[in-house]
């Protein structure tokens, strides 16, 4: 028997002695009252705990109804339920904000579709990719939100086997984006959208790349190959033979100096570490630049060498080297025999070190300076290549430059002439040789 029949037995068996002690006492009438009494008030006390039910019934939040017997177990039992509810929904939705949390942390695109391809919802990437404000483009179709040809021509084909790439997207019509659909449940589907913008930049990079060093070892090689077939074909006078040799000497020398610069560049794009911190005496190496210096310029030149400071600079002295006597080598390159050079090592009041080559060259036009350490990169190309110059020393000295926390900084008049500046960190200068 359950419990609530048994408290019915119960009700029903304490009227009947109510009921009969109520004959023995009080006659007839008296039978009538307490029967009735004890019938009466269980009775009155349910309904009355029935209304306070329904009365409270749409709250999911209240206080626990006090209640005696088996109105205050179901009162409790209900208070158990909607407690036990509440924390499902609150988890519910922590879990719901957790996966948007995560969506929106994507720097992918992130878009689900309903069975009509409205927008259901979508996270900021998706935003930025596709033009799209979500609180004003919910539940419109995406094939009228982005119109793009191949886009929706990607929708309506819906063959979503293979991604497709979209490019031109965005606000400013400069992405470039890979999307693919993946249809899910009965009728929905995740629209999934990576940006390859840079990935596109770097590939197309590489492509120049390639191309440009192709194109920098096939000049030098055809002409040796043309010096070699003339030497093969016909008989050449020795002063003759003379002159081509030296000129197949240049050009070897040219590719010689092409292949080393381009793997000292591989090497230091391949290091992405800073430069160690070993001591480099700047001052002792300026003997060393001065004689390569004066060697280059075969006394073309009046070179200047100043020194204003005897703080070691801290880093790598290859490289350190290497990028000194590319700055060098260029003033000598590119100035006109008569010109002068001066090349100074100095410290400021701010603690920042400078090693500064000026020269009274033909100076560069403001439009090239953003541009010069960029690989290959020449403003005038025969005279860099007829002067042994591979156009990687820039692009060489500013990977040194940033291995060395320290800034290129390029000034110029055309005209006039160029300084060419290397700013250490003061972390990078020191007094002492530990
Ligand atoms: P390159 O081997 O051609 O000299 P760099 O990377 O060293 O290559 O220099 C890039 C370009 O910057 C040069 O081709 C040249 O046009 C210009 N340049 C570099 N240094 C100077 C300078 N001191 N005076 C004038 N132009 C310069």
């Amino acid at each position: 028997m359950s419990v609530a029949a048994g408290r019915f037995v119960l009700i029903v068996f304490i009227s009947i002695v109510l009921a009969l002690l109520g004959a023995y006492l009080l006659g007839e009438w008296g039978a009538y009252l307490l029967g009735g009494l004890a019938l009466a008030l269980p009775l009155g006390y349910s309904y009355y705990n029935l209304h306070r039910l329904q009365v409270t019934a749409a709250a999911t939040e209240s206080e626990p109804l006090p209640a005696f017997g088996i109105w205050g177990e179901v009162f409790t039992q209900r208070q158990r339920m909607l407690t036990e509810m509440r924390d499902r929904i609150y988890a519910i939705e922590q879990q719901h904000d957790r996966f948007i949390q995560g969506f929106q942390a994507s720097p992918n695109g992130v878009i689900m579709l309903d069975a009509l391809n409205q927008v259901e919802w979508c996270n900021s990437s998706a935003e930025r990719f596709f033009g799209l404000d979500f609180k004003k483009d919910a539940k419109q179709s995406i094939a009228h939100l982005v119109r793009h040809p191949e886009f929706v021509g990607y929708l309506n084909a819906a063959d979503f086997e293979n991604p497709i790439v979209i490019e031109r997207l965005g606000v400013a019509a400069n992405l470039s984006v890979v999307v693919q659909v993946f249809p899910f449940a009965d009728d929905q589907s995740l629209l999934l959208a990576q940006d390859i913008t840079e990935l596109q930049r770097t590939e197309a990079m590489r492509r120049d790349f390639v191309a440009n060093v192709s194109h920098e070892i096939r000049t030098p090689l055809t002409v040796l190959i043309g010096f070699l077939e003339t030497m093969q074909s016909i008989e050449l006078a020795p002063d003759q033979q003379q002159r081509y040799l030296d000129l197949m000497m240049t050009q070897s020398r040219r590719m010689k100096n092409l292949v080393e610069d381009l793997l000292t560049l591989a090497k230091l794009e391949a290091n992405s570490k800073v430069a160690a911190l070993t001591p480099f005496n700047v001052v002792a190496e300026m003997g060393a630049l001065r004689s390569d210096a004066e060697a280059l310029s075969k006394g073309k030149h009046h070179i200047e060498f100043s020194v204003d400071s005897t703080h070691l600079l801290m880093g790598e002295q290859r490289e350190l080297q290497s990028a000194f006597s590319n700055l060098i080598s260029n003033a000598i390159r590119y100035t006109p025999e008569g010109g002068a050079i001066t090349v100074k090592w100095s410290v400021d009041a701010s603690g920042h070190g400078e090693f500064a080559v000026t020269d009274t060259g033909p100076g560069i036009d403001s439009a090239h300076l953003a541009r010069l350490t960029e690989r290959f990169y020449r403003v005038d190309g025969s005279r860099s290549r007829d002067t042994g110059g591979t156009g990687l020393g820039l692009a060489i000295v500013k990977h040194i430059a940033t291995r060395h926390h320290a800034q290129l900084q390029i000034t110029s008049t055309l005209g006039k002439g160029s300084t060419f500046r290397l700013r250490f960190a003061p972390e990078r200068l020191s007094l002492s040789s530990v």
